[in-house]
């Protein structure tokens, strides 16, 4: 007998393999994952240049795990999950991708619809599938309040409240990274000034470090004092941020992912020190966050546009 009324599941039901794409700024991944999130099959291949390519490079990593023996054993892919870095709005379009070239205002969802003859595909942005991977499966899983950071060359970041995933009118919500920190800052590359990912993100902890972050990472674990101080300063200006956006979302747990955090410690428990002061007096009336790190690595876009499919 048919069902009377049909209600949306508070969250996904993960049943059948979904394939989900990570389309980054030097490489083009593609997973395929059953409904937990357990990886049956990856591929990939370098980010070409151009539109159209970018298009082919998407459809031929698909085509790769669709043929893939455990994909079918499994009973072949049910969506198809897309994560692109830019901003992509609802209506599928992207609108504009500083990091793919010749990658500005095109249909891609439609496209990659008729492309792949495939009626379930998700497009989204990358950072907003990470948090939607962290969130499901990862290290924000049980949480329906959750902000994710991606500290990497830049910032990236998304939003989940209640349990669904905060894109905004346009879908380009979440870009947390160009939050104001300092009026009378740097100029970042979007054209304001002062932006948190000039001083909170890889290339903002290397200018503060006057070398690479690795490096300042590596002698902080050894112990290096002089590194240790580093790392605390910088950590001060991740906690700045963040202080910002926990008053504004008041989130149970903070995903904290990227490459300036791998490995994680010291760093995020220099963030988490200083996350408190950074609140002012209001931090010792309310309950802080949990800050993790991120549990799914460079997997957590693929993951996160795969679950996204049916959610
Ligand atoms: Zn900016």
């Amino acid at each position: 007998m048919a069902p009377i009324a049909r209600f949306s599941p508070p969250v996904p039901s993960f049943e059948g393999v979904r394939i989900g794409v990570d389309m980054g700024g030097t490489k083009c991944a593609a997973l395929a994952v059953t409904g937990d999130g357990a990886i049956l099959a990856e591929t990939s291949v370098p980010t070409p240049v151009g539109g159209d390519a970018v298009i082919d490079a998407i459809v031929g990593v698909v085509q790769v795990l669709r043929a893939d023996a455990a994909v079918r054993d499994a009973g072949g892919e049910c969506g198809i999950g897309v994560g692109v870095p830019g901003l992509v709005g609802t209506d599928g379009v992207m609108r504009y991708a500083p990091h793919l070239f010749g990658v500005v205002e095109i249909d891609l969802r439609a496209i990659l619809r008729e492309r792949l003859d495939a009626p379930s595909l998700v497009l989204e942005n990358d950072n907003t599938a990470a948090t939607w991977g962290e969130r499901s499966v990862g290290a924000a899983r049980g949480f329906d309040d959750v902000l994710y950071v991606g500290l990497g060359t830049g910032i990236g970041g998304g939003v989940v409240v209640g349990g669904h995933l905060v894109r905004g009118r346009s879908g380009f919500a979440g870009e947390i990274g160009h939050l104001t920190i300092d009026v009378n800052g740097e100029t970042c590359v979007c054209g304001r000034r002062g932006c948190w990912e000039l001083v909170a993100s890889g290339s903002g902890l290397a200018r503060l470090a006057g070398r690479q972050g690795e490096i300042v990472t590596e002698a902080a674990r050894a112990g290096d004092p002089v590194a240790l101080g580093v790392l605390g300063r910088f950590a001060g200006g991740v906690a700045v941020g963040l202080a910002d956006l926990v008053m504004t979302l008041d989130p149970a747990c903070i995903v904290l992912g990227g490459g300036v955090l791998d490995p994680a410690e010291p760093l995020l428990g220099l963030i988490a020190a200083a996350l408190g002061p950074a609140m002012g007096a209001a931090a010792a009336h309310r309950p802080m966050p949990e800050i993790r790190a991120a549990a799914l690595g460079k997997r957590a876009g693929g993951i996160g546009a795969a679950l996204l499919v049916g959610s």
